[in-house]
């Protein structure tokens, strides 16, 4: 029986997208080379966090030159530390594909989000029918703003869509663990939840898109079922594969070698008819 005692929405993500890879990579802790968007994301993050609990204490937005340089700073020590597999770009150019990133947040959100709190942790027990706890739910929550939004700050190569927003269960993780944290301050709300995802162009500057949404108590409930199902299958070692969709190939799948080795031979001659 597999003994894990937390998830995380980013780990429910890959469960969800094909419980086989979870088992590889959170069973056996088979660890893949991380992405180089990976790096420029974690680098990101470090220097908006910065710049958020700088502006807690203070109230002053840090300079887009000091956030570059944490930017840098972060980028550089992690993909020291790591074997990074970055894809075919290069990594000076992945380095600078940040900076630019680091720099349309200070130029187009950082003035007008004020924060009440920062970087919460915000651990939720996740409970069986008769009450038993099953494990936890943990998660960081990036930015609570005076305005009542909480907001998770991302990088991306695209524009977020619609449905991406609405359907997104890492934000119905953020509302549910943002009312809980609020009410443990005696604050009663419902928080909306906030997408911001800085995306850099080739051909012009990097933009930060905002998408905003509503989460209710349902949603939540929902959530929190789903995250104690899955709970259920790990503790049964139920890990079947989804080999239908994107991600099932040897390109997109890092364990696809271990798990379905007769179609690495067989995929090149995969044909469609008419
Ligand atoms: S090869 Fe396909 S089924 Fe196997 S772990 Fe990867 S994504 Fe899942």
């Amino acid at each position: 029986m597999a003994e894990i005692d937390h998830l995380s929405p980013t780990s429910i993500r890959m469960f969800d997208r094909c419980p086989r890879q979870w088992m590889y990579r959170y069973v056996q802790g088979r660890k893949l080379r991380p992405a180089g968007a990976l790096i420029v994301g974690g680098s990101y993050h470090a220097a908006l966090e910065m710049w958020g609990t700088k502006k807690l204490e203070t109230g002053k937005d840090l300079d887009a030159d000091t956030l570059a340089d944490k930017y840098i700073d972060e980028f550089d020590r992690r993909a020291g530390e790591e074997d990074v597999d970055w894809e075919g770009e290069s990594p000076v150019a992945e380095r600078d594909r940040g900076v630019r990133l680091v720099r349309a947040h200070r130029r187009q959100r950082a003035t007008s989000l004020k924060p009440v709190w920062v970087e919460a942790d915000v651990p939720v027990d996740i409970l069986d029918a008769d009450g038993q706890s099953l494990g936890r739910l943990v998660q960081r929550l990036d930015f609570y703003g005076v305005d009542g939004v909480v907001r998770d700050f991302k990088t991306s190569s695209k524009k977020p869509g619609a449905a991406e927003v609405e359907q997104s269960n890492q934000l119905t993780s953020y509302y549910g663990a943002t009312k809980l944290h609020l009410a443990a301050q005696g604050i009663q709300a419902d928080p909306p939840v906030a997408l911001e995802v800085a995306v850099d162009y080739k051909t012009r500057p990097a933009e930060v898109y905002v998408a905003q949404a509503r989460r209710t108590e349902e949603d939540w409930r929902e959530w929190l079922e789903h995250v104690a199902a899955i709970y259920r299958m790990i503790r049964a070692d139920i890990f079947p594969r989804n080999t239908e969709g994107w991600h099932c190939s040897p390109q997109k799948c890092g364990y696809f070698h271990l798990c379905r080795p007769h179609r690495i031979l067989s995929i090149p001659a995969a044909r469609v008819a008419g």
